[in-house]
């Protein structure tokens, strides 16, 4: 349809630029918790001519002609959503999960309300009310952490937090936390306290969308997730929430916050909607979390402290203080690098270097997952980082592992 050599005859920098980055995909292992690589459908349809069309509005009320193909993409993107979770209304147009969360607190909150979400340090996330971010500069942010003690959030303290803050709305869902939220727990604090519940679950979309994680459809009162992470239906963001708060939500998105939809994203998102659907989605997930299960348990036997002990999901956060005081999470992200094994250094409980330093790294097994990876391979790459962890310096060792991590990659190609 689309002539497949007209950029390198147009731009042969770009095209460049992303067969490079075709390869590096390719050739080496992703273990960056929020990252995964979508299906060649999901890419055909992003790269559609969709990308052309204005459609401001929504199905069937737009404020453009022409908008009977793009009304029924995006049909079927909220209908395939409202099939995997069970929600009443969907919202499929925020450009991004920060933009999801913007338009619940667009439809919920004035400038000055108060906020009550998990520290970013603990997991939290920068939209969750950081003061670099636009949520921190308009909202009064509290924050509540996990315990010190257990790494599993401290419900009690979130509940006295709740009585002495009095929030308007406050946030569940996290970046970097390894345990699933008592959604329950958090609506009856929510609601004692006649605040709002939004539930950010980006990083376990899929996983809800596979019923291998609980979903909070029906308990929090909104619900907003990423599209590019667990679930493989490209970059962006989306909404769901009750038939009472439809229009309130659909209204903060459009016109309150974006302009017009990017119906090429939004395409993406159908697609992939539409292969969680399918039963092999389902196994993929649940070798998700137990790829992500046994990563834990091998760093547990060899020492590494692992927040909260373990995971319930597709991530896992090491705390490199106690087993490797001297070793930094910037270190360490480095000397996986330099092997081709990509993860990302990340502020753990009660963090004392800087968030560009930091003393853990967080490790996901949503992308590995996706080449087809299970448990020999993941207990390998385990076992080797736990090796260079020990010994960063150590080239023989670095030179072994690079080469192990490209006959991985051969043996399992993400494209074909
Ligand atoms: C990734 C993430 C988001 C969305 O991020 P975008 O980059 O804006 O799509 C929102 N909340 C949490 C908790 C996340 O981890």
């Amino acid at each position: 349809m689309v002539d497949s050599d007209a950029l390198t005859a147009t731009d042969p920098e770009v095209f460049d630029a992303i067969r490079n980055e075709r390869r590096r995909q390719e050739n080496t292992l992703e273990l960056i918790a929020s990252e995964n690589h979508v299906s060649e459908a999901v890419l055909e349809a992003q790269g559609s001519v969709l990308t052309n069309k204005y459609a401001e509005g929504y199905p069937g009320a737009r404020y453009y002609g022409g908008c009977e193909h793009v009304d029924r993409v995006e049909q079927l993107a909220i209908d395939r959503a409202k099939t995997l979770f069970g929600a009443e209304h969907v919202n499929v147009q925020p450009h991004s999960g920060t933009q999801a969360n913007m338009g619940v607190y667009f439809a919920t909150l004035e400038p000055g309300d108060r906020i009550l979400s998990l520290d970013l340090n603990h997991g939290g996330h920068l939209s969750h009310g950081h003061h670099v971010n636009f949520s921190g500069q308009l909202y009064d942010v509290t924050q509540y952490g996990v315990d010190p003690e257990t790494g599993y959030i401290d419900y009690d303290e979130l509940a006295t937090l709740a009585e002495e803050c009095d929030p308007a709305l406050i946030v569940s869902g996290s970046s970097a936390y390894p345990r699933e939220f008592e959604f329950d727990r958090i609506a009856a604090i929510a609601d004692a306290v006649d605040a709002y519940h939004m539930a950010d679950i980006a990083h376990v979309t899929g996983l809800i969308a596979a019923g291998v994680h609980d979903n909070p459809v029906g308990v929090a009162d909104f619900v907003t997730g990423s599209t590019h992470k667990t679930i493989r239906a490209g970059r962006g963001g989306f909404i769901m929430t009750s038939d009472a708060y439809g229009e309130e939500i659909d209204r903060a998105i459009f016109p309150g916050g974006q302009g017009g939809p990017l119906m090429h994203n939004i395409a993406g998102k159908a697609v992939g909607f539409g292969e969680a659907t399918e039963p092999a989605f389902e196994r993929y997930a649940e070798r998700v979390v137990a790829n992500a299960k046994a990563m834990a348990d091998v760093f547990v036997e060899h020492g590494l402290s692992v927040v909260s002990g373990g995971t319930d999901k597709h991530l896992l956060l090491v705390d490199l203080r106690d087993s490797h005081p001297n070793l930094t999470g910037e270190e360490a992200e480095t000397a996986l690098e330099s092997v081709g094994i990509t993860v990302n250094k990340n502020t753990v409980p009660g963090e004392s270097r800087s968030p560009f330093v930091t003393s853990g790294i967080r490790i996901g097994t949503a992308a590995v997952t996706t080449r087809g990876f299970g448990r020999d391979e993941i207990e390998t790459v385990a076992t080797h980082i736990v090796e260079l962890l020990d010994t960063p310096d150590d080239e023989e060792l670095a030179a072994t592992v690079a080469e192990e991590v490209d006959s991985l990659c051969t043996v399992y190609p993400i494209y074909r």
